[in-house]
């Protein structure tokens, strides 16, 4: 099968965020299954300090964006140098200095440059004569590909055969803009109703990937069935019930080539469940890098995350005192908001010798604390799948998790009778239920040395690699070859949370597309 992964950042060459470690692992897992796959994604700057190869291929794309003509030129590498991955380049769109905004607002930019770069796509794919089966899109940033499929190059012989299966990774990040891009797009206006890109008065990037793909995905069980809830929907929720059977849940997998404390070159001394003394090395030279001073029977709690409400960062502001009283030490890895970034820079001055931070994004970091951590701590709101528990796993690092989405699906709670379980869990999004389990967690590090070993010999021995996952997604792929493109019924968008809107029957109109 020939399969064209999409996606706005891909690891090693641009990450923010648990989207580009998918990007950079699940493409090889499914090349190992047999298929070609090859992966585009911007030229974003970063891309070439990198250091890898990357070619010019000689081709260009001219792309239209409102009256203006963009020129994108096409180059080339090759991902773990076996899968080819091509760069969308445009200088004005891509060569910045971060992928999505700076100093915590988004490029104003946002829908021209995804606009581009989902219209480059498919004009990449002629240029460079690869007719793919299956075009896999990743969020918003790539949302526009299945609603320009189906509609201005709906009767375009090269794409006659191929079909879409899109991935959400975060319902919380749509890509909604002012409806008078739609034309700028090149997109028809009969797209801009309640059952196409419509989203209470804006365009909506996620929303034309949710409506327009030929099957949808995301990253866990659990989540794929919050996502049609109003808790966890984003208002999208009434969208994803509607298209209910062609909703599934396929669990993210770890690229253990990359994610191993055995052989990760990026850690004091490597280690492996037979072989543990490796992981006091990793402890004690966190703990001297980071200027802790601690007991080796003090657990050092670690936090890996971009600092964003979603991921719970309040629950750890609130707790950080009840942390040091319970005789802890914390290290923090994080960048995001700048209230959040600030209380994380002032943490060292304020309990000096017993947290640390680091703000900013240092990948061989973030290897060294979860080699060097006890316990990670993950207190979300919501988490589609959550990658850092099963880093956390694998490293012997032991994750407290809210149960929620992924960290519901891949950590099980443990049982200090039967010794069986690999982390710890609590339920409601408050404080004082975080704080519980980290208490427990904490008495039973401090209790019992041999009933810990176990508690991280089983998150050790646990097997997220990608295999069964990439497998998941053939089985999709498949499907999706064999759909015919039904017209889709009506459907019942419920009322926006936050935005009072009145509640919105949609008559049912058939979906008109143009031309
Ligand atoms: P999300 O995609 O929502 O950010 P995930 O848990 O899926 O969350 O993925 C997060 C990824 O980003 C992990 O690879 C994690 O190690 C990494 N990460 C998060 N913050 C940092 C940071 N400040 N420095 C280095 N890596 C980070």
């Amino acid at each position: 099968m020939k399969i064209l992964f999409v996606s706005s950042e891909v690891y090693p060459y641009a990450k923010t965020g648990g989207l580009a470690d998918v990007a950079g692992s699940l493409p090889l897992a499914l090349k190992n299954l047999g298929h070609d796959v090859r992966i585009i994604m911007p030229a974003h700057k970063i891309i070439y300090a990198y250091g890898s190869e990357i070619k010019q291929t000689g081709r260009k794309v001219n792309i239209p964006v409102g009256d203006a003509n963009k020129t994108g030129r096409l180059y080339e590498g090759k991902l773990d140098n076996q899968v080819p991955i091509y760069f969308v380049g445009n200088d004005e769109y891509f060569n910045r200095v971060k992928l999505y905004g700076e100093h915590g607002r988004d490029y104003a930019d946002n829908a021209a440059r995804f606009t581009f770069f989902n219209r480059a796509v498919l004009e990449a794919c002629k240029a460079l004569s690869f007719q793919p089966d299956i075009i896999h899109c990743n969020d918003w940033q790539t949302g526009l590909i299945p609603a320009y499929l189906k509609s201005l190059y709906r009767s375009a012989p090269f794409f006659s055969r191929t079909r879409t299966l899109f991935t959400i990774h975060n319902m919380g990040y749509q890509g909604n803009f002012n409806q008078h891009f739609l034309p700028q797009a090149h997109l028809p206006w009969s797209l801009y109703t309640p059952d196409g890109v419509e989203f209470y008065g804006k365009f909506s990037f996620l929303k034309s990937g949710l409506i327009f793909s030929d099957i949808l995905t995301t990253v866990s069980q659990s989540y794929s069935k919050e996502i049609r809830t109003s808790e966890y929907g984003f208002s999208m929720d009434g969208v994803l019930r509607h298209r209910s059977k062609d909703l599934y849940g396929i669990l993210n997998g770890a690229d253990y080539s990359y994610w191993d404390p055995s052989t990760n070159p990026w850690i004091k001394k490597n280690y492996s469940p037979k072989n543990l003394q490796g992981k006091q090395e990793c402890r004690e030279d966190l703990v001297s890098r980071m200027k802790l001073k601690v007991k080796p029977e003090t657990p050092v709690l670690c936090f890996i995350s971009r600092l964003c409400h979603q991921k719970g960062v309040r629950l750890v502001m609130q707790g950080i005192q009840d942390i040091m009283k319970m005789g802890a030490a914390f290290v923090a890895l994080g960048e995001g908001d700048s209230e959040y970034q600030e209380f994380f820079r002032q943490l060292p001055k304020r309990f000096p010798g017993r947290c640390a931070s680091h703000i900013g994004y240092d990948e061989s970091l973030a290897h060294k604390t979860f080699a060097g951590g006890d316990m990670l701590l993950i207190p979300s709101q919501y988490e589609p799948c959550g990658l850092t528990q099963l880093y956390g796993l694998k490293y012997g690092t032991v994750p407290i998790v809210r149960a929620v989405g992924g960290l519901q699906d891949t950590v099980q709670r443990f049982s200090s009778s039967s010794k069986k379980g690999t982390g710890f869990k609590f339920k409601g999004f408050k404080f004082n239920s975080f704080n519980h389990s980290i208490q427990r967690a904490i008495n039973i590090y401090k209790k019992d040395e041999t009933i810990w070993r176990q508690l991280v010999l089983n998150g050790m021995s646990r097997d997220y690699s990608w295999r069964r996952s990439a497998r998941k997604y053939v089985g999709l792929y498949h499907k999706a070859l064999r759909s015919t493109k039904p017209k889709p019924s009506p459907i019942r968008q419920l009322p926006a949370r936050n935005l009072n809107q009145e509640f919105d029957l949609i008559e049912p109109d058939s979906l008109a597309l143009a031309p």
